[in-house]
């Protein structure tokens, strides 16, 4: 399973392009097609949905992209969000000092010069308004976590939550990554969803190990295989800078193990750092103890658009039906864009089939396809190519028994269901 295949599907059908791809692109940024604009939002909906069928008490929240140098400055990042860098003298490529060996010659030209390594900041600088002086410079948030941090006393203060609560926010985030790649892996622009836990330091430990078997249940209920997926605990070592124990949850892409989520203990050192440098208390009152205490923060923090390319792979999927070869996406059904594609066995079925289309899309709000072009074959092996869990065929038999025909992405089996049960039917499928 390569990389390529996924990256040419995407083109192929509409869920990813590259952005500014009339231009020639634009590296490490991407933009989401029709297709990749729905599955997506499944996405994110399905993260969304698995916090609130927890009994916790969690808000939801949308800070803003632009940030002012206090607050990167509180949180480390002006001064340890870099990647060390070198450059080849001679062809001017640019690579990240730990990912090559500086032994070795340029892996681009062959020769061996190379700039020393000097650290590279990776948020991206901007300047806000006209002057462009120190006090206008802002950045675009590397992570999402820092505008719930800054925020955590408006949230307090105007809403009822009580310790032990989160916050919970998707949104974009930026990274000027010296060498993105594997698509959708590393990108400069990308989304983030991220969960802070606010709690007590006693119970710290315990909500680190609640998070992770709640995050695990996540990709189980979105059906991704089990073998692909494993624990990582940080070394102490590897920890980030503000983090005690930290463990990834890694997926097993064809280029090896890799980080998809981090859940990570912070303990209070986001607030602290926020609170020294605003001047601002950020504590919480303890009414048994009758004291203030700035409270400690688990983070679940997991990129949409890496989740996105992790589905992809562990859904994607080559066999044999009938001595033909097909691409199937065995997506959740929870995930699949499409959820089922009504097919006219021909032209002149369509005007009695596209009103029952059109009655069930409307009563259930479900994104589905009516598609009358090509041979029926085709319009299968597109639809299971963009993983739609079911199709139905109105032929001319429907025309008397009033049934169509189902047929099952996964197992391609087919069954005869009446038209007036669809919608139940189809409710059924994508539980
Ligand atoms: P990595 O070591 O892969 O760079 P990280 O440890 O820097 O990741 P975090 O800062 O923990 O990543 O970010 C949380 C999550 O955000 C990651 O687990 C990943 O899913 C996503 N993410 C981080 N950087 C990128 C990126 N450049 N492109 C896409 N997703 C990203």
């Amino acid at each position: 399973m390569s990389l390529d295949k996924i990256v040419a599907l995407c083109k192929r059908r509409g869920f990813v392009y590259q952005s500014s791809d009339i231009y020639g692109g634009l590296n490490g940024v991407y933009d989401f097609g029709p297709l990749g604009t729905l599955l997506k939002q499944n996405i994110r909906n399905a993260w969304v949905q698995s916090l609130k069928e927890t009994d916790k008490d969690i808000v939801f929240f949308e800070g803003a992209i632009l940030g002012s140098y206090d607050v990167w400055k509180a949180s480390g990042h002006a001064e340890n969000f870099n990647d060390p860098m070198v450059d080849c003298l001679n062809c001017k490529k640019r690579y990240r000092a730990d990912e090559i060996n500086l032994e070795k010659p340029c892996p681009a030209c062959g020769k061996k010069e190379f700039t020393r390594a000097r650290q590279f900041n990776m948020m991206f600088k901007t300047n806000l308004g006209a002057a462009a002086d120190e006090a206008s410079i802002a950045y675009l948030r590397p992570e999402t976590a820092q505008s719930i941090f800054t925020n955590f006393k408006n949230v307090i203060s105007t809403t009822r939550v009580q310790i032990p609560f989160g916050i919970a926010q998707i949104g974009k985030a930026f990274r000027n990554e010296i060498t993105p790649k594997q698509f959708l892996f590393r990108m400069r622009e990308f989304e983030q969803m991220e969960l802070e836990w606010f709690c007590k330091k006693e119970n710290t430990d315990t909500y680190f190990k609640y998070w992770i078997k709640e995050r695990e249940k996540f990709y189980d209920i979105i059906d991704i295989k089990k073998e692909n997926l494993r624990l990582q605990p940080h070394d102490k070592n590897e920890l980030s800078h503000y983090s005690s124990q930290t463990t990834d949850i890694e997926y097993h892409f064809p280029f090896g193990w890799k980080e998809l989520e981090g859940i990570a203990d912070r303990g209070n050192f986001d607030l602290t750092q926020h609170s020294n440098q605003s001047g601002k208390e950020l504590t919480v009152y303890d009414e048994q103890t009758k004291q203030s205490y700035i409270p400690d923060v688990v983070e679940c923090s997991v990129g949409v658009d890496r989740m996105f390319l992790m589905v992809l792979f562990d859904a994607y999927t080559q066999d044999t039906i009938d001595g033909q070869e097909r691409i199937v996406l065995k997506i959740s059904p929870k995930l699949a864009p499409i959820k089922a594609a009504f097919l006219p066995l021909t032209k002149k079925l369509s005007d009695e089939f596209l009103p029952f289309y059109k009655k069930i899309k409307k009563q259930t709000g479900f994104d589905m396809q009516f598609d009358v072009s090509g041979s029926i074959g085709k319009r299968y092996r597109r639809q299971d190519e963009i993983g739609t869990p079911v199709c139905f065929t109105y032929d001319f038999d429907s025309q008397k028994d009033g049934k169509v025909t189902a047929r099952n992405r996964n197992t391609t089996k087919q069954e005869r269901i009446a038209i007036d049960q669809l919608e139940t039917y189809l409710q059924n499928v994508l539980q």
